[in-house]
């Protein structure tokens, strides 16, 4: 085992859990209740240089081992999360917070994408095409890259691994794992499932600590050519600069800014359940949280009353407790930060319904909790209507028809979720056609991918990849076009082309 609570844990490299080259080290807590949960090692270059290292010598024979055989490791990594999944749910309601049911579906998410992806293993398809010459065959055939680093935030601990690394091992590359500050011990848990199941040493590893040390030079890295990050926008940015000296191809995804729309023919009682789970569900830490609800002039009154109703219900506390709604926000800054987010509605003139402020009852002080807030009167252009605030905070816009809610939906700078509550057909279809994000959802909220269908956004939401679904292998692969001539002669493409028959 790598750790157990309140111990330290190491970085593992080639195939060893291994200590870090310096002393330094960080601890995560418990974000309800202020445990400690272990400490870990603030790598530095040097460790992320024998991460790398390990990792290029590994992919030398991995890329070479059968797909369908890498393919049966990650089967049995499917078998081995589903295992641990009750373990794997109650860390992660201590290290990250989320209640446990969303915990447990964190965790399920990997065992789906582990199986969705060990399946690749048997098609990994390429195209047959004919060619314009005799005698002549061509195919494309997929390429593992390399050695990817794949950087991960701290709300999907474990399914967000799931969907970079499992890809990743199944198209034949090898993989240098940062996860984020906040859930290390997770990570780790996530690794060590791997180990468990077999894969060969140096085929992933492990470096512990910051993003400005160890994910910066993973991004630097000369050996390494992708990069997968997933995290702010203004990270994302930075990563891109400092991969584009190497052209490395990298995959950002990044904030959102999600709508709900509800027009006046909604189902309302569907429409409320949609935007709690959205808006409220993991304390609103999720990319696709729904931080704005656009609804008809008609339904505002009745919709907002009814989510005031709802939010002040919700219980807040420790989400090993069977009967708590909300847990807590990740750490002080954030809580920090979605508090000056309510002050910043108050003085753009948004009206403050309910929240907007830091829960300390009933020891909910020990940790980072943040009642759920909602603004109405919220104009489009306001910094909340606008900005990601990552937090249990939801802004009510009114639209008078739907082409302004879409309107209204699509001017801001991300474009990852939205959603329509409409039982009109024609209006569902419009907005499904110009909603201008990577994932619409009709009569449902504006979280709740599955791992088959591709998943990330517009915009500055990315740069244009996906994870998850078909549309993933493009990333951790590279094309190769094979032409075979069995002609015997030289045949010159365009210039030999056999004449097409007299009509
Ligand atoms: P973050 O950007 O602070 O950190 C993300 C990861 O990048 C962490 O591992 C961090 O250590 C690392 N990092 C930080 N600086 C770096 C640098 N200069 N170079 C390389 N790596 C660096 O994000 P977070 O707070 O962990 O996560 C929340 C953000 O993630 C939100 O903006 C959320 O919308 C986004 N997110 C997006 C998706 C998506 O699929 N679009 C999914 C989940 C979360």
């Amino acid at each position: 085992m790598a750790t157990t609570a309140a111990e330290t844990a190491r970085n593992y490299i080639g195939g060893e859990w291994v200590d870090a080259s310096g002393d330094e080290t960080f601890e995560t807590t418990n974000p309800a209740t202020g445990e400690t949960i272990g400490s870990f090692p603030k790598s530095t270059v040097e460790d992320v240089d024998r991460a790398v290292e390990a990792a290029k010598e590994a992919y030398e024979s991995w890329r070479l081992v059968p797909a369908p055989k890498r393919a049966e490791i990650l089967f049995r990594v499917g078998q081995r999360f589903i295992d641990r999944k009750d373990e794997l749910t109650e860390l992660m309601v201590r290290e990250m917070g989320k209640v446990r049911a969303e915990a447990g579906g964190d965790v399920q998410e990997a065992i789906d994408m582990t199986y969705y992806m060990a399946g690749e293993g048997r098609r990994l398809f390429g195209q047959t095409t004919p060619s314009e010459m005799p005698d002549k065959f061509q195919m494309s055939i997929r390429m593992p890259v390399g050695v990817v680093g794949a950087i991960t935030p701290w709300n999907f601990p474990i399914a967000i691994p799931s969907w970079k690394i499992t890809p990743a091992l199944v198209c034949g590359d090898t993989v240098v794992f940062k996860p984020a500050r906040d859930t290390p011990m997770l990570g780790a848990r996530f690794v060590e499932i791997f180990e468990e199941a077999g894969l060969p040493p140096g085929v992933l590893n492990i470096v512990h600590g910051g993003g400005e040390t160890v994910g910066t030079a993973l991004v630097e890295h000369p050996d390494v050519p992708l990069i997968s990050l997933t995290g702010s926008r203004e990270v994302g940015v930075q990563t891109a600069k400092n991969a584009a000296a190497r052209l490395k191809h990298v995959h950002l995804e990044l904030g959102g800014k999600n709508a709900i729309i509800v027009m006046d023919d909604a189902d309302i009682d569907l429409a409320v359940e949609g935007i709690l789970w959205s808006a409220f569900g993991t304390s609103g830490q999720r990319c696709t949280a729904a931080s704005r609800v656009i609804a008809s002039g008609k339904v505002y009154d009745q919709l907002s009353s009814r989510l005031v109703e709802r939010a002040e219900a919700m219980k807040l506390g420790d989400g090993l407790e069977d009967d708590t709604d909300v847990g807590p926000v990740i750490n002080r800054a954030a809580l920090d930060k979605i508090h000056s987010y309510t002050e910043i509605g108050k003085d753009e003139g948004a009206k403050l319904l309910t929240g907007g402020e830091i829960a300390t009852e009933n020891g909910l002080d020990k940790g980072f909790f943040y009642r759920p807030t909602v603004f109405a009167d919220v104009d489009p252009g306001m910094r909340i209507a606008q900005e990601e605030i990552f937090g249990p905070t939801t802004a009510l816009i009114r639209a008078t028809d739907v082409d302004e809610a879409i309107r209204i939906a699509n001017g801001i700078e991300f474009g990852l979720s939205s959603s329509i509550f409409t039982r009109d057909v024609n209006r569902a279809f419009r907005a499904i056609r110009d909603l201008n994000t990577g994932i619409t959802y009709v009569n449902a909220g504006t979280t709740g991918a599955e791992v088959h269908l591709p998943f990330g956004g517009t915009k500055q939401t990315g740069n244009g990849h996906r994870e998850a679904g078909q549309a993933a292998l493009d990333f951790y692969t590279e094309w190769k076009s094979v032409y075979v001539d069995y002609s015997g002669k030289l045949q010159r493409a365009q210039i030999d082309a056999v004449e097409t028959p007299a009509p």
